[in-house]
């Protein structure tokens, strides 16, 4: 579901470009490329609405906004024989990684002839020569079994490091195309090194590939590896909900990923339709009064005898107000820890009463984001790779390639990251979770 509410403008969806493409693609020497699937974009005109719902002119007569639609181009920037690529995965761990790596490498190898293709070594690190990290080479061969495993194959790190320094190492190795995969950090890094690029005057292209479990950045429908930690999530809450039903005033707890956005958790609310309670960052909820979760809590054990309680890490963090906020190496706010919170205030209100709790608290967050990817997620990171290197190879820079209304196109970084991708309470997917939770409001005051 795609709720864009800001107004975006043409000119902030404009992908840059190294340069005017004068090489021939070589998919354009395959027989009859357009039987095989390769329709050629060179028209301008391919766009993809960002509202799919508006189709008339504005107030001002200009036409609705649009991506600019992803695939190959007739013509490139790059020669493939003298082209040095490389890739690089920063942040958390993410399923698909590994697949998407591959599908890069593949790609450039086989559909445009490029040999020289190079993986970084643990995130932004595997730029700054003191870490003493080497590149490693990538081809077929040595992407040949990644794609079954989980983890990161390269190796991903947090962390700031000097945005001159990566740039002066890939000038200094003769790097032309730069495939970054990250979440909002690394889109933000993306950002800056792109800008560092071109204040030099470099010809380096710069293609992002959006990686958040959390599946929070804007002008990006879905990230890969979310389905896959949709369904590990589901299956926490499968185990949480067979451990209430089990035992008398039985309560599983189960904490997801989602630090500010609390997608997984709504998702996987939908998935297993045994959630009662289900916690999100977007919305508040209140623990005491009359109105607040424990008493919630209280109703539905006298109802039903056992509750499922589902909490995204970033929900609820007003119980931790602090003036001193502790942060990651990547200056990401830590937050206070919400499941443990919960599943104290639970025993301890129970205890209160006098009334047996048989509490069952479940924190799947790291088997969620290091399994390997599921067929689904593994099909989407071969689309992503595939469109990164058409993009790459075209020489447009400064980008992501994106999901968006069933299209895949090219979001220029700065687009994706002026906002964040949120709930939108009012919006359809919190309702569908209301209508399968059944949970009131939670609000003391309306
Ligand atoms: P995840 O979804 O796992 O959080 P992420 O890409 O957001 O992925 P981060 O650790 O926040 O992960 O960032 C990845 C890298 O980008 C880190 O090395 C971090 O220091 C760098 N980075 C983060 N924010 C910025 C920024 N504003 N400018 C430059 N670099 C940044
Ligand atoms: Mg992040």
């Amino acid at each position: 579901m795609n709720e864009i509410k800001h107004t975006v403008r043409p000119e902030d969806t404009l992908i840059p470009a190294l340069g005017p493409a004068k090489i021939v693609n070589p998919l354009t020497t395959m027989k009859a490329p357009e039987k095989r699937g390769f329709t050629f974009l060179d028209d301008d005109s391919a766009r993809v609405l960002i509202n799919p719902y508006s189709c008339e002119p504005d107030a001002d007569g200009n036409l609705p906004a649009s991506l600019e639609k992803a695939g190959p181009r007739r013509h490139i920037y790059f020669d493939p024989t003298k082209l040095k690529a490389a890739i690089v995965t920063c942040g958390g761990m993410c399923p698909g990684i590994n697949s998407l790596v591959r599908s890069i490498v593949l790609q450039l190898y086989y559909m445009y002839g490029v040999r020289n293709i190079v993986g970084v070594r643990y995130g932004l690190q595997g730029f700054i020569p003191s870490y003493g990290h080497d590149f490693i080479d990538l081809n077929p061969k040595t992407v040949q079994s990644i794609h079954g495993r989980g983890g990161s194959f390269l190796g991903m790190s947090r962390g700031p490091q000097p945005m001159d320094e990566i740039v002066d190492t890939l000038e200094r190795q003769n790097i032309g195309l730069l495939f970054m995969i990250g979440g909002d950090g690394t889109l933000h890094a993306a950002q800056s090194i792109h800008q560092e690029i071109t204040n030099r005057g470099l010809k380096i292209g710069l293609v992002a590939i959006p990686k958040t479990i959390d599946n929070d950045i804007c002008f990006v429908e879905m990230t890969f590896g979310f389905q896959t930690a949709v369904e590990a999530a589901t299956r926490a809450i499968l185990g949480a909900h067979n451990e209430a039903e089990g035992a008398p005033n039985g309560l599983g707890l189960v904490k997801l990923m989602g630090r500010h956005s609390g997608f997984v958790a709504a998702h996987a609310t939908l998935a297993l339709t045994e959630v009662n309670f289900c916690l999100v960052p977007e919305v508040d909820f209140d623990l005491d009064g009359p109105n607040g979760l424990l008493q919630a809590l209280n109703n539905r054990m006298t109802a039903r005898g056992h509750a499922v309680v589902v909490v995204a890490e970033g929900a609820g963090q007003k119980f931790f107000h602090t003036d001193h906020a502790e942060k990651d190496p990547s200056g990401n706010v830590r937050l206070g820890d919400i499941g443990t919170y919960l599943r104290d205030r639970f025993s301890a209100h129970f205890a209160d009463q006098g009334v047996e709790l048989n509490q069952k608290y479940i924190d799947p967050s790291y088997m969620v984001r290091s399994v390997p990817a599921n067929s689904g997620d593994r099909i989407f990171t071969g689309f992503l790779g595939h469109h990164a290197v058409h993009a790459g190879m075209s020489g447009r820079t400064g980008l992501l390639i994106s999901l968006w209304n069933n299209h895949y196109v090219h979001a220029p970084i700065p687009l994706a990251i002026c906002h964040r991708k949120k709930i939108d309470p009012c919006g359809g997917l919190w309702r569908a979770v209301l209508e399968s939770t059944g949970q009131p409001s939670l609000k003391n005051e309306a």
